[in-house]
Parts: structure tokens; sequence; C-alpha cells
């Protein structure tokens, strides 16, 4: 079909402001986060409604054009990159907060409603949504949900999964289908826990019921500090092994430490081989044993220092550091490639030490920072991309990377999903019978194939060859993971 036939059956379904297919438009939108990997889209339309969406996806049917769902384009594992020639839904307008509900602890939200916009609509209340990836001022919780995204708290709130009542779905045909329920119980199959993290793969989400989760009444900060990054790994263990659950344990190691006192000075110690920061909440008499029991494992495995945010400046300086570490490695690097796995907590200190033996090997500084508490990692493959080649041998080094996580009895993707970027080692996580099913399943829903086609199913067509310039993410100080 030419293309200004389609064109024009966009515009009728959305409107001509919302049709885009000008080559400069096309571009912009030509990959996400992890820019790696590249695909121009054919055209990109951007809907108000549900209705909207599902007439789209009727014109793409009857044309056998892929179609790619995006919400902000943060994804670091090429989800949102488009196959090429593909209709690629971008959910900007969707932007509103239909319904909050305090009575019963729910917020009904279009997909393309900025995280953290709920979490400041309703904490004035004494609610907040709990799943924050650090991405959560610019990610839409119709990304999150594709992408079953995590973020520091999560290790006490649980995951996207955990947050998710209810969805609005239109199927490849066209379809609109509502998975879970407004309650918290749903009868029937767990569609709702089937679609979450199915990256786009299965439907296009346009409009989700989630939980708000009451705010809590203290919150005590701490950062301490280790010689060894391997105590630092032990005193996660110890701290949960123990009975505490914090809300978040971040650990950092000696490279980020460098960088983010390079760029802002949040005022970590030089000298530590890892930084590990605690943050308990809840109700205030019940800390305080919890605050013991990490002092406890902190000693016990030799820490250099430990340190109580005594305010709520001090406290969020503490954290600082920690949410602009990412754009922070801009002082150590010209771009890093940002990998996420996950291990069981008790591997963590053998595992990065794996870590280390690879990037000698490759010659890359493989950096750490990651929410320990639940075992996930985030190794950053520091490298130049300005050199010819080394954009690949970074891929490499990643894939090398992953595999020691899946051998440690880790998995895959702790929350950036696998997309293009992970395809490939799906043979490694899981057996041939067991991604069959998994086929079989996406098929069963969608048997079209059209939605985001080349993304997470290894020996779909290699659609996405790597970059030759500009790959993996930038290092920009201010931006934080
Ligand atoms: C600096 C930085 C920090 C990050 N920190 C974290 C973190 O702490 N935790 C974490 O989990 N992730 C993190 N990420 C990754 C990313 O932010 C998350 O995966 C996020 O959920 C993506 O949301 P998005 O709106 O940008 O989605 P996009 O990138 O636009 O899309 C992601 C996937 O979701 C699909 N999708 C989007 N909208 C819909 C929809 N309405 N229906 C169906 N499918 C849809 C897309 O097709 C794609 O496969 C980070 C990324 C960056 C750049």
């Amino acid at each position: 079909m030419e293309l200004s036939a389609l064109t024009e059956k966009l515009i009728e379904a959305v409107g001509e402001e919302y049709v885009h297919t000008s080559h400069a438009a096309l571009r912009s939108y030509d990959h996400d986060a992890l820019m790696i990997y590249k695909g121009q889209p054919g055209a990109v339309v951007l809907p108000e409604t549900t209705e909207e969406i599902s007439r789209v996806m009727r014109i793409c049917r009857e044309e056998n054009l892929p179609i790619i769902a995006r919400g902000a384009g943060t994804c670091l594992s090429g989800g949102a990159t488009p196959a090429p020639g593909g209709v690629l839904i971008v959910t900007t307008r969707m932007n509103r907060i239909l319904e909050v509900d305090y009575e019963n602890r729910l917020a009904r939200v279009q997909p393309g409603v900025i995280n953290l916009h709920l979490s400041d609509e309703t904490r004035p209340h004494g609610f907040h949504y709990a799943p924050d990836p650090s991405s959560q001022m610019a990610c839409t919780i119709g990304g999150n949900a594709a992408e079953n995204s995590g973020g520091a708290h999560c290790l006490k709130y649980g995951m996207t999964t955990n947050h998710i009542l209810g969805m609005t779905v239109v199927l490849s045909s066209g379809e609109v289908v509502r998975l879970g329920s407004d309650g918290e119980e749903a009868p029937g199959l767990d569609l709702r826990g089937f679609f979450v993290g199915s990256e786009g793969t299965f439907a296009m989400t346009t409009e989700i019921t989630v939980r708000l989760t009451p705010n809590p009444e203290g919150v005590r900060t701490m950062l301490t500090t280790f010689a060894e990054v391997g105590d630092a790994c032990r005193t996660v263990s110890d701290v949960i092994a123990a009975g505490a659950v914090p809300a978040a344990m971040e650990l950092m190691d000696r490279y980020t430490v460098e960088a983010i006192e390079k760029v802002m000075k949040a005022g970590y110690p030089r000298d530590a081989a890892a930084v590990l920061l605690i943050e308990l909440d809840g109700l205030i008499p019940s800390m305080r044993p919890l605050e013991a029991i990490i002092r406890q494992a902190c000693e016990k495995n030799r820490c250099t220092s430990f340190r109580l945010a005594e305010s709520e400046e001090e406290r969020e300086s503490l954290w600082m550091g920690r949410k602009k570490a990412f754009g922070a490695f801009g002082a150590i690097a010209p771009a890093y490639y940002c990998l996420d796995g996950t291990v069981p907590r008790s591997k963590l200190a053998e595992v990065l030490a794996e870590f280390d033996k690879i990037g000698e090997r490759f010659g890359f500084i493989i950096t750490n920072v990651f929410h320990a508490g639940d075992g996930s990692l985030h190794p950053n493959v520091l490298f130049d991309d300005r050199v010819p080649g080394e954009t690949e041998r970074a891929v490499e080094c990643g894939a090398e990377v992953l595999r020691v996580c899946i051998r440690a009895g880790g998995v895959l993707s702790g929350e950036h999903g696998i997309g293009i970027e992970k395809m490939r080692e799906m043979a490694d996580q899981f057996d041939e019978p067991t991604l069959r099913m998994m086929e079989r399943m996406r098929d069963a829903i969608d048997p079209t194939g059209l939605l985001n086609p080349g993304k997470i199913f290894p020996g779909e067509d290699v659609l996405f060859p790597i970059a030759q310039s500009g790959g993996a993410m930038r290092a920009a100080p201010g931006m934080s993971k």
C-alpha cells in the first residue's frame, strides 16, 4: 500500500494533527533509551481514546503492518524500538488520571500518565503509587505495566504487577477486552497477571486500575560504607535473613562513588569500595528494632562508617548521589551500556567478582549500582562508542554478564525487560519446551504476530542490526536511574 493511502486511513482514525510521517518525526522515534538498536517506523500516531486505538489496530491488521506501543520511550531493552515500517502508537495524549478512589485505595488512569504524577496527585491525601522506577519522572504507567517495572522501594512493596488490579486492552483484532477488576478480587483466569510484563507483544493497554499505598508514618535513611564490596553484599543478605525488610537497599561500587563525587559531591566517602544506602519506613516505633538489626549486620561485616540522616534535607542529599549516579558516569566515560539481571542475594559478592573478570578480559570497566535488597543488578559497561567496533564489543561483554546471572541461579531481567537486547539469551534461561509454550501463548492472544515483532522470543526474524555509532546511553550529568 502507498504510504499516502495508509496516512489517509490513519488520519481518518485519529485526526490529521496526530499522524506523523515526515522524515524528521520518524527519525526521532526510531529508538528508545537503549540506543544500540534502531528501527524507523512508517508512521507515528498519537490517539486519545481506546476507540481510536482500536481503529488504528484494525487498519494495521488489514494492511499487515507491525504495531508498536510507546509510552515515554525510556525502555532500556529496545522494547519500544519500532519494527521498520510499522505503525508506532504513542500514548502521550492519553495522560489523564480518570478517577481516584481513596476509600477503596485505587486509581484509574490512562496509560500515558507519568508514574510520578500519580504520586504527586495523591500524596497530599495520604497515598502514593508505590512502584518507583528511577525514571519515574518520565516513564508512563502503561510502559511500567508492559515491562513489570521495579524501583528502589519495590523491595518492600513489590513490583508493578503487585499494584495493578485491572486493565483495558485492545487486541490486534481491534477488540477491546477488560482484564482483572477494579477491586481486590477477580474471578476466572488471572489474565491481568499474564499480560503484565508482555512488553507490548499481546495487546495495547488503554486504561489501568492501580492500587494506592498509604504514605508511611516515618522514614529512616542510613548510609554505610565498606572497604570490600563483598562485605557490603553480605550485609544485605544478613539484614534480610535477620528478619528486617527495609524499604530500600541500594549499593554503589567505588567507580560509581568516584563518578558521583566528581560530578555532584553527594558526600560519599571517596575511599569506600562500596556505599550502601538503606531506608526503613513504616510506623515510627516499629523502625527502632529494625535499625538495631541493620547496625549489627553492618558492624559484623566491618563497615567503615555508619551515618543516619538527621533531617529531611540530609536524607534528600544522601539519595541525590544514588539518583544521579547514571548521569555521573559522563565524568568517567563517553558512553555506557546499562544492563539488568537479578541474582539470589546470597550470590551477590561472587557474581560481582565474576563481572570484574569479564571486564578485565574485554578491557572495559564494569561499574555496579543496584537494588541490592532484591538482588536486582545494574552492571554498566563503560566504553567509547566513537571507536569503531566498541559498541559491538560492549554488547558481547554485556551478554557474558547476563550469562553469569543465569548461571548463578538468577534471571535475565529484573526490570528492563527482554526486548531486542536479551532475545538471544532467552535460550540460555529457558529450555525449548518452555520457550515454545510462551510462543504458543503469545500466538493465541495475537495470531497475527503484528504486535511488537522482533522482541522477546528468540528465533524471530532479526529486524534490528546494531547501530554503527551513538550506541548505548550517553552519560549526561543530571540523568538518573
Ligand atoms: C534513566 C533511566 C532509569 C530507569 N530506571 C528504571 C528502574 O529503576 N526500574 C525499571 O523497571 N526500569 C527503569 N528504567 C527503564 C524504563 O524506564 C522502564 O522500563 C519503564 O517502565 C518504561 O516506561 P515507558 O513509558 O518509557 O515505556 P516505553 O519505553 O515507551 O515502552 C516500554 C515497553 O512497553 C510497551 N508499551 C508502552 N506503552 C504500552 C501500552 N500502553 N500498552 C502496551 N505496551 C506498551 C512498549 O511497546 C515497550 O515494549 C529506566 C530507564 C532510564 C532511561
